[in-house]
């Protein structure tokens, strides 16, 4: 089956888009083609196969595209643009897969829109792929995310700071392309008719069940703030450090959208920021937690017309629910790590037993550590030694884990069943991508399989980098 195209956002949002064309790629090749998931969302793996180059290319659209860019603001790393938008992409329409789920496809890389600012509109091949094999490796994880169904490179080449790279375009599967910014779009505009009717939508779309809510608009903030703190929660639990959690990059739908400057750490340090443009540490791993509760107070704030007329109530009601959202974060953490250390269900203590864990474990690789603390728990102690040079701190705290689990034959395997061997390792996705880069497609298909078994042990996806490695450094807009 091919995508049978609807259009209700641009229906339902007048104002919320531009109509515009993707560039017409001169030479488009299908590079990597996600059939997996095409067979999930239904579509015909032939029929991509075949039409992909071209269709995902912007070389000839699928029947009843019907492209636009659209519209939002943000706050950049805590600065406010009202008219951001998208700058290199263009949605093309919504389809249903079996389930009667409603999905947006996305070109990513497909030239300059009315929105491009100073880019140029375009993507390389090694950052779509990076795009690629990290929401992959997320979906695999169970982390809510956007996917990739499929990389076209243009045949152009496009200028980067390493020089002229093959340039490519991303096929983007999302629940919806609604974002924080987009409510803040239309607020910033004073446009309080679109704003209810985008509050509409995204309830209608998103969150069908608070329709009937005598009170809407609070239930669909409370619904947004359940979603965003178990997916921060999922993302602190693996390590991974999403490295612009800028308000234009938060998914209405509670998906990890915007994979940039990304990253999952290996060794663990609080404080880890990949990003070359984050200087200040504004979107560390341990700060994510906190941008949460920043980017729902921006959030909050477009909807105050909506919640009461009188607009002092309106503030209360909605300072009220952010007070709330650390405490909310907090139990999402809780229940993630609970899992992680195999605890079962809550008891008093565990909050201490896991805050504790923290310090004692920096330094040490955050994705070993669990795995090897079920082999530890088997009495094979050795592997987990080996990841600390200072083994006095993780000394004292493993008989307190010892004594919370008890003698439960169980906890080995479910430790394995909750953390993964294999995450897209930094020093992996880089030489996947400079393979693919010189035209070797080999080791990322060979890196995406691992990634698709995240819990299954694998040698050599599952090792840290070697020291030679260095530090890592990750960009946006590349
Ligand atoms: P991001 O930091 O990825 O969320 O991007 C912020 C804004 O910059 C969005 O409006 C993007 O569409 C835009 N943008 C990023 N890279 C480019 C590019 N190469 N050309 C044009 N616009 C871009
Ligand atoms: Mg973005
Ligand atoms: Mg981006």
């Amino acid at each position: 089956m091919s995508f049978a195209f609807r259009h209700s956002y641009q229906q339902s949002l007048p104002g919320s888009y531009l109509d515009h064309q993707p560039d017409r790629a001169p030479d488009p090749a299908l590079v990597a083609l996600n059939l997996p998931l095409a067979e999930e969302l239904g579509l015909d793996p032939d029929l991509l196969q075949r039409e992909g180059a071209n269709w995902f290319s912007g070389a000839s659209l699928p029947p009843g595209a019907v492209p636009v860019a659209l519209a939002y603001a943000g706050h950049q790393f805590g600065g406010f643009s009202p008219t951001l938008g998208d700058g290199r992409a263009h949605l093309l329409g919504e389809f249903s897969g079996p389930d009667g789920r409603i999905w947006d496809l996305q070109l990513k890389g497909s030239g300059r829109t009315p929105f491009s600012r100073g880019g140029d509109g375009k993507a390389a091949l090694g950052p779509m792929l990076r795009e690629y094999l990290i929401s992959e490796a997320m979906a695999a994880l169970g982390v809510p995310t956007t996917r990739s169904l499929a990389v076209v490179t243009t045949g152009e080449q496009i200028p980067r700071d390493q020089g002229l790279l093959p340039g490519a375009v991303l096929a983007r599967v999302a629940a919806s392309h609604i974002r924080v910014g987009t409510f803040q779009f239309f607020a910033a505009r004073g446009e309080g008719a679109k704003l209810r009717a985008l509050a509409d939508y995204a309830i209608k779309r998103h969150y069908p069940e608070l329709s009937d809510n005598p009170e809407p608009y609070l239930a669909f903030f409370d619904a947004v703030t359940q979603r965003q703190a178990a997916l921060i929660a999922a993302w602190m639990g693996l390590g991974f450090i999403h490295g612009v959690m800028n308000t234009d990059n938060m998914a209405i739908s509670g998906e990890t959208i915007d994979y940039g400057p990304c990253a999952f750490m290996d060794e663990f340090a609080a404080g880890t920021v990949f990003s070359s443009i984050d200087r200040q540490g504004r979107y560390s791993w341990a700060n994510q937690p906190h941008i949460l509760t920043w980017n729902l107070a921006r959030l909050a704030e477009t909807l105050l017309p909506l919640i009461d007329p009188d607009q002092e109530r309106a503030v209360e009601r909605l300072n009220d629910r952010l007070q709330g959202v650390a405490g909310l974060y907090r139990e999402a953490w809780l229940a993630v790590m609970r899992r992680k250390l195999g605890l079962g269900g809550a008891q008093e203590g565990d909050g201490a037993l896991i805050d504790d864990l923290l310090p004692a474990l920096t330094g040490a690789d955050w994705t070993m550590f669990y795995r090897r603390l079920a082999d530890w728990a088997e009495g094979r102690p050795e592997g987990l030694r080996a990841l600390f040079q200072d083994f006095s701190a993780i000394g004292a705290w493993l008989p307190r884990w010892q004594a919370r689990i008890g003698t439960d034959p169980g906890a080995a395997a479910r430790l394995r069943a909750a953390n993964p061997a294999v995450i897209a390792r930094n020093h992996r996705v880089e030489e996947a991508l400079a393979a693919a880069t010189s035209g070797d497609m080999r080791p990322f298909h060979a890196l995406l399989a691992a990634l698709r078994q995240p819990f299954s042990e694998h040698d050599s996806y599952g090792q840290p980098p070697g020291a030679d490695f260095g530090r890592y450094v990750t960009f946006c807009g590349t």
